[in-house]
């Protein structure tokens, strides 16, 4: 083959189309049976702005790049989203204190914030509680879903080929290419001239299984998983609401989804193994922070939703990472390609990574 794409998330999904397009021939290997089935449908399907990330980061940068590319491509491909916009509010003067600073760090990022009125704010959402807030115009909502399967499509359509139950379980880096064994109900092997590891929570175990690839480049796994709480009943809010964030996390914000169900979460838990159940007790800390700007919320109108996990490179307590996009200049071995940490906001950037890719291939 001249390139395969192991792992049809979002990213792999991007990579794959961005190299189909420059005429390669594209193999798509996913142990699952389908696009999109692990962290690419457990997120909260955010169009982010791209405030927090520090300055010049992968992250900051391609987030930025990857809203404008993925807004256009929506609009472009008729996938269904809404640039609803995001409020962050502030529900005492210590809080509102930090508005200015957060809105001079989105400036770094090219991100435009406006400071609100507690007045202005109320005017777009009555049934907010607050002393000020922060309005993201760029945030928005996308169906994730309609997304993948148009880059799916792309990719089928430049001549990509996919093959689900496909687990790729190890490789071997040679003169000519690189060579990977396929396990699953069709086991194979195959030699690629390109591989692109884009195998989310796994790509980290993936690259340690690739002989020849230096193991001391290959960052440590780290899960920190993400609980949502959906509110019963109308979401109360037409924009997505976020609390001034708290030290290593953003706070219980709420999203909406496209159909108009409201969501609160995620929250972070660090766990040891890959596990989505939803511990119905941490919905009991979501009520006092909920209605710190929310105080109609009523009793009992959480119920647990589902979970996302965080592929992290870094511990708890560690700095916040970036994104890690590896080519051959990194770690030496010709034609291959790892992302490793793809958190949120992976999948705002997903078309932006697939650049970052193809540059790396120059
Ligand atoms: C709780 C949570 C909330 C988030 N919210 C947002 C948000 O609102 N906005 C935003 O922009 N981003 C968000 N993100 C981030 C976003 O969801 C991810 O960055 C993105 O989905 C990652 O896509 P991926 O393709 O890298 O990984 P994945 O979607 O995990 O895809 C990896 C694929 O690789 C396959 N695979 C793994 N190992 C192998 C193997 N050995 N052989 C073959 N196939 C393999 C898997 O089956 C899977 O399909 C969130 C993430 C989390 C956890």
């Amino acid at each position: 083959m001249d390139a395969v794409v192991v792992g049809a998330g979002v990213v792999g999904l991007a990579i794959a189309r961005a190299l189909a397009l420059t005429g390669r021939e594209v193999l798509v290997l996913d142990a699952a049976e389908g696009i999109g089935t692990e962290t690419s449908s457990r997120n909260s399907e955010v169009i982010h702005a791209g405030i927090y990330y520090p300055q010049g980061s992968l992250m900051a940068r391609s987030c930025v790049t990857g809203k404008q590319l993925l807004y256009a491509y929506c609009a472009e491909r008729g996938v269904p989203h809404r640039n609803c916009g995001k409020l962050i509010v502030a529900t005492d003067e210590e809080e509102a204190g930090r508005l200015e600073g957060i809105r001079r760090r989105a400036a770094l990022n090219g991100v435009e914030l406006r400071l609100l009125t507690r007045a202005e704010a109320l005017a777009m959402e009555p049934e907010l509680h607050c002393t000020a807030a922060l309005h993201s115009p760029s945030t928005g909502i996308v169906d994730s879903h309609a997304f993948m399967l148009a880059l799916q499509g792309d990719a089928e359509n430049a001549g990509a080929i996919f093959a689900f139950h496909a687990p790729v379980e190890r490789g071997r880096v040679t003169n000519s290419g690189i060579e990977i064994e396929v396990g699953g109900a069709e086991p194979m092997a195959l030699r690629a001239r390109l591989v692109v590891n884009s195998a989310g929570l796994h790509a980290p175990r993936l690259a340690r299984a690739i002989r020849g690839m230096p193991e001391a480049q290959v960052p440590p796994t780290h899960y920190a998983k993400g609980n949502y709480f959906t509110l019963t009943g109308r979401s109360p809010f037409s924009r997505l609401i976020y609390p001034v964030p708290v030290p290593g996390g953003l706070g219980t914000h709420l999203t909406i989804d496209l159909a108009g169900q409201a969501r609160f979460g995620p929250d972070v838990e660090w766990i040891d193994r890959i596990d989505y159940a939803v511990d119905p007790r941490r919905g009991d800390s979501f009520y006092a922070a909920i209605r710190r700007y929310w105080p109609e919320l009523p009793d009992g109108a959480l119920a647990p939703g589902y979970s996302g996990i965080r592929p992290k490179t870094v511990p708890k307590g560690a700095p916040a990472q970036d994104f890690v996009v590896q080519g051959p200049a990194t770690h030496g071995v010709p034609g291959l390609v790892n992302l490793f940490g793809i958190e949120s906001p992976g999948l705002t950037a997903s078309l932006a990574l697939a650049e970052e890719v193809m540059g790396l291939l120059g």
